[in-house]
């Protein structure tokens, strides 16, 4: 019989009406289970280990990522693959934070949730669990696991969790992967794609990294933006990393004190990483003139990758190698774990 861990960390999924705000709040694990009775009637045996309290995502961060990896760390060998309920407003953020965390994954960690409480009758709870357990303890003749990477579940789609956006907050369809296609879809029967999914050298030991450096930040450009918004942001006591989200293929104003904010910065030891506004495409510096500068600046090509991607790759560079950045730069532009198409 295969075994799956479930992590419940609570979100929508697991919520509740309180009677006095009307508010959804998660539900305790008992009352949880006792809507899902399926969970423990099927040919695979379900364990579920549950934060206390459960909570929303938007209040998850690096102390939760870190609890998440740890209990999937501490539980690997017992477990054919893992399953972690989660809200879906982060979702993305957690999912590409563990694909790095837990480098050399040989097993699946599927990340769920739904749009809906699983008590309200049209909830798309029950599906996507029951199928994210099922993703999760899938074999194949050799006892290997089929998709052996942190991944996303969600309405009849599994992506790559480091490649997704929470793109609607209405739709069951909640999440894209705009740069990479899925690894599987889900209808009468589950058709993955082999050649889509990330292996690790089986050679290797599972490896659990948790030092975060949170001394991040996203500048977002946008036409008409001013000297002192960029400055005083940049001049952040102790930043040592920016997201900096450009226009297109990566462009920039050519103002020159957007260059020369950007080169100080630089020089101070920032790194700062190019990531276009544009859900799909990758960003190519130095194709229009306009995106010149910031090469000259010493800003990094993110290429295609994900905003969340960039800023938990990030903070975890730059918490594992504080004293490297050198090395940080290099890792930068390189692929972890499949989150970035380099050319
Ligand atoms: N606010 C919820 C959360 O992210 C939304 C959801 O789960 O869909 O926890």
């Amino acid at each position: 019989m295969s075994k799956v861990l479930l992590i419940s960390t609570g979100g929508t999924i697991t919520m509740v009406r309180e009677q006095t705000s009307g508010a959804l709040v998660p539900a305790d694990l008992e009352t949880f289970k006792a809507f899902m009775p399926e969970l423990f009637a099927g040919s695979i045996q379900v364990d579920i280990q549950a934060f206390d309290p459960m909570i929303d995502s938007s209040d998850i961060g690096p102390d939760s990522w870190r609890r998440m990896a740890e209990m999937v760390y501490d539980h690997y060998e017992e477990y054919d693959g893992f399953v972690i309920l989660h809200g879906t407003d982060t979702m993305s953020y957690s999912a590409s934070a563990l694909s790095f965390m837990l480098e050399n994954l040989g097993k699946p960690v599927v990340f769920t949730g739904s749009q809906l409480p699983v008590g309200v009758l049209r909830s798309d709870a029950r599906e996507n669990l029951l199928t994210a357990i099922e993703i999760a303890a899938e074999q194949d003749e050799e006892g290997n696991a089929v998709v052996p990477e942190v991944a996303i579940y969600f309405e009849d789609r599994l992506f790559r969790a480091n490649r997704t956006t929470k793109r609607n907050a209405e739709h069951f369809s909640a999440f894209n992967s705009y740069n990479y296609p899925a690894l599987a879809k889900a209808g009468v029967h589950i058709t993955y794609q082999p050649h889509l999914i990330h292996y690790s050298d089986p050679n290797l030991p599972l490896t659990l990294h948790t030092e975060f450096d949170t001394r991040v930040a996203v500048l977002k450009l946008f036409p008409g933006i001013q000297p002192e918004v960029v400055r005083s942001l940049l001049r952040t006591p102790g930043l040592r990393g920016v997201a900096l989200e450009t226009f297109g293929a990566g462009n920039a104003p050519s103002a020159e004190w957007l260059y020369d904010e950007l080169k100080a910065a630089v020089d101070r030891g920032i790194l700062i990483v190019n990531k276009t506004q544009c859900n799909t495409g990758s960003v190519e510096m130095g194709l229009y003139a306009v995106s010149l500068n910031l090469m000259r600046a010493g800003v990094l090509s993110g290429y295609d990758i994900t905003t969340e991607a960039l800023l938990t790759k990030m903070m975890l560079l730059l918490g594992e190698h504080p004293d490297d950045l050198e090395r940080v730069r290099a890792l930068i532009g390189t692929s972890l774990c499949g989150e970035v198409t380099v050319d």
